[in-house]
């Protein structure tokens, strides 16, 4: 018996969950695991929480002497839930998220200690941070990296089988101030889109108001059953398979998308769940995703520093409850070739005072205001789309965008039909005679009530106005949503900031009527950037072309507009990146995606060579022996086939082993001679896969992973 058999029959034997007896559900430990405002009332002294409460609510900077109490207060706490160490959480360059744990125990004698956290602790630490990528920021003899506390993001438990950490979410950065991490610019990038949104509501002529920066990521992710994981030398090595056949039923009948979700897969999707609310993760939707064995967990939306923070946590959540249900949680953006990748939706908004700024309004003025911002952002992403890009130009991602797959590279804006229709009436602007039917006056007309969740979204459009929200498709299912929205607060904040300074500049006339003529002028130069047919034709490719919008299909086409000169002046302008921080970048960002691109090529040979290559060696000579047996017993029957059956496996033979010898050959050359050589020897190994004794072959098969669960 192979392992793949050995792997079936254990989960044959596996008993699907019963459902439990009912009974009535509190929801009395939401939250229960974080350092939030009910938990500092209860734990600090009423003026401290006060400090503490305009920090978290109106975004005012910490009073730094409020730091010995809420260290004390939140010491108490995390004491009193099991916690006998504290940790600085940041979030590297990685792309994932960094801890170091320290116990409170300070010995204050032989055989004596207390439990200590003191104001410092809380505000700054220094991780010995020498391996972290620094893209040159940071030589590794100037070890030197901080963490910075982050008080708007709340300190949180993790628990785990003997206690439970203290995390508290923190910046990372250099001895010289430049940001190690993906926090430091997002913090940066939302701080510049509050400046601007708030000049242009003065420029509106609103009351003073406070600025909320909302998102809501959905995330896809795959399971499969550990027991095959463990299998598949590629998945453990590098998050997807880098060989397999595709299964005669995969996605096609479109029968998992929605449908009933299993007991073992909704036991697990509990637990994630009640993880998550303890952490004060709001996580609302569930589902089965379109391929098979993909799901997909949304949360409600939050103010973005701390969506991304809950984002990071969700994945490690997803990762590790997998894990205690005999299964295992991809991330990657494409585990399984043929069938669909994953990716996180980023839903994402901006909000001023109570109102939502991409919520078309009941009057007129606020409909004004709704059109500037978004023509705003219509401006943004025609003139940014390059540097919008580079946030999701990662190595799993490339198996997405630029392939055949949603959404494309090219990056476009969908408005749906409706609000086109008011776009293309403000493009037309006034006619001479103002009565001109289908011209919408801004500040003066109604607009039409716009269908929220209509039936006309667009599922192939990768920047999409979905009512409310813009909802960017394009980042990867295992990325940081920190890296995409600071590079779209930053672009968006250029326009606002531009169209606030046109307006500021009004002459005496009537308001209404100069905005009216601004907005036109934006839309005709901005407008290609539209697009609501199908992204994924081939004609939208070409009219894309025509109308010059980027395409940058790879990860390292992609990159460069990191660098450009126009990419630095702007980020230098809003103080979100400078020079120096984004030179870096581009090299963690390079270097990341070709040791990625390395380490697939090589594991795709190691096991061509140790696990398939034995395999077919074994057939050719059972073949050869069965060829010999039969001519000597002179059967004349299926020689012929036997023959041809010999002659077909020493060809393929000989085909694995050229297309091993090319692949390493490779190794030596660019990434795409890599990517190359790695892709023709999958097409030979999933030749082989269809052909070969069912019963020898080493590697569990997609319909087994993917089905069998
Ligand atoms: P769909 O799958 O249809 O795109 P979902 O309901 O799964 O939609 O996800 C929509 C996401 O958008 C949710 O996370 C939701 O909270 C979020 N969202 C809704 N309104 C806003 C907003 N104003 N700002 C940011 N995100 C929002
Ligand atoms: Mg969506």
């Amino acid at each position: 018996m192979n392992n793949r058999s050995a792997a079936i029959g254990e989960i044959a034997n596996e008993k699907a969950p019963s459902p439990a007896a009912a009974k009535p559900f509190a929801l009395d430990f939401y939250g229960e695991d974080v350092f939030g405002l009910t938990a500092a009332k209860k734990y600090l002294p009423k003026a401290v929480v006060k400090k503490l409460e305009a920090t978290l609510v109106s975004g005012q900077p910490l009073d730094p002497a409020i730091a010995g109490d809420v260290a004390h207060g939140m010491k108490t706490w995390a004491l009193e839930r099991g916690a006998s160490h504290f940790t600085h959480w940041f979030q590297p360059l990685t792309g994932g998220t960094a801890e170091k744990h320290d116990s409170f125990l300070e010995p204050t004698g032989v055989g004596e200690a207390v439990m200590q956290f003191s104001g410092k602790n809380l505000i700054i630490g220094e991780p010995d941070a020498s391996s972290f990528p620094s893209g040159g920021l940071r030589a590794t003899f100037e070890a030197r990296g901080y963490t910075a506390w982050d008080p708007s993001s709340p300190a949180f438990i993790k628990r785990h089988a003997n206690g439970a950490t203290l995390c508290i979410p923190t910046a990372f950065y250099s001895y010289t101030g430049e940001a190690l991490d993906t926090k430091t610019p997002l913090l940066r990038s939302i701080q510049a889109l509050q400046k601007s949104v708030k000049r242009l509501m003065t420029a509106f002529g609103a009351p003073a108001g406070s600025v909320k920066v909302t998102l809501g990521p959905e995330q896809e992710y795959f399971l499969i059953d550990k027991k095959f994981y463990l299998n598949r030398p590629d998945l453990v090595q590098t998050g997807r398979t880098l060989f397999g056949a595709p299964p005669p039923k995969h996605q096609q009948l479109e029968d998992h998308y929605f449908g009933a979700i299993r007991p073992r897969i909704l036991a697990f999707m509990t637990e994630v769940e009640t993880e998550l609310w303890k952490l004060g993760i709001p996580a609302k939707t569930r589902h089965n995703e379109v391929a098979p064995a993909q799901f997909e967990l949304a949360p409600m939306f939050e103010e973005l520093n701390l969506a991304v923070d809950h984002n990071m946590l969700a994945m490690e959540v997803l990762r590790q409850t997998a894990e205690r249900h005999g299964l295992v949680c991809l991330l990657h953006e494409k585990p399984f070739a043929g069938i669909n990748g994953s990716g996180k939706h980023n839903n994402w908004s901006v909000s001023y005072g109570d109102a939502n700024l991409l919520e078309p309004g009941d009057s007129p003025h606020q409909n004004a205001r709704f059109l500037t911002v978004l023509t705003a952002i219509v401006r943004a992403i025609d003139l940014h789309s390059d540097i919008l890009r580079t946030g999701t130009a990662y190595a799993g991602n490339d198996h997405r965008l630029g392939a055949n797959e949603a959404p494309p590279a090219i990056i476009s804006i969908f408005l749906g039909e409706q609000l086109t229709d008011i776009i293309e009436q403000i493009e037309k602007g006034e006619a001479a005679s103002s009565k001109e039917a289908g011209t919408m006056k801004i500040g003066v007309d109604l607009l039409p009530p716009l269908p929220k969740d209509a039936t006309d979204r667009n599922r192939t459009s990768p920047f999409a106005f979905t009512g409310n929200k813009f909802e960017f498709r394009a980042p990867g299912s295992s990325q940081s949503c920190a890296t995409v929205n600071t590079l779209l607060n930053t672009i968006v904040a250029e326009s606002l900031d531009y169209l606030a300074g046109k307006i500021e500049s009004f002459g005496g006339g009537d308001f209404n009527q100069q905005l009216q003529k601004l907005l036109q002028a934006e839309i005709v130069a901005h407008k290609r950037i539209i697009f609501n047919g199908d992204n994924y034709s081939a004609e939208w490719a070409a009219e894309a072309e025509r109308r010059g919008l980027p395409n940058h299909r790879t990860t390292m086409a992609a990159l460069a507009a990191l660098r450009a000169d126009a990419t630095v002046a702007l980020f230098e302008k809003y103080g979100v990146l400078n020079r120096t921080e984004l030179e870096s970048r581009f090299e963690i960002y390079l270097e990341e995606y070709h040791r990625k691109i390395m380490i697939e090529g090589k594991i795709a040979i190691a096991i061509a060579k140790s696990s398939i290559l034995p395999v077919v060696a074994q057939a050719c000579a059972g073949a050869a022996r069965a060829h010999t047996d039969i001519v000597a017993s002179k059967i004349d029957a299926g020689l012929d086939a036997l023959f041809a059956h010999a002659r077909a496996l020493g060809t393929q033979l000989d085909a694995l082993t050229y297309a091993i010898a090319a692949a390493e050959k490779a190794l030596a050359l660019k990434h795409e001679d890599i990517i190359a050589a790695t892709l023709k020897l999958r097409e030979v190994v999933d030749g082989l896969e269809t052909t070969l004794d069912d019963a020898q072959w080493p590697l569990p098969k997609y319909r087994e992973m993917l089905f069998v669960y």
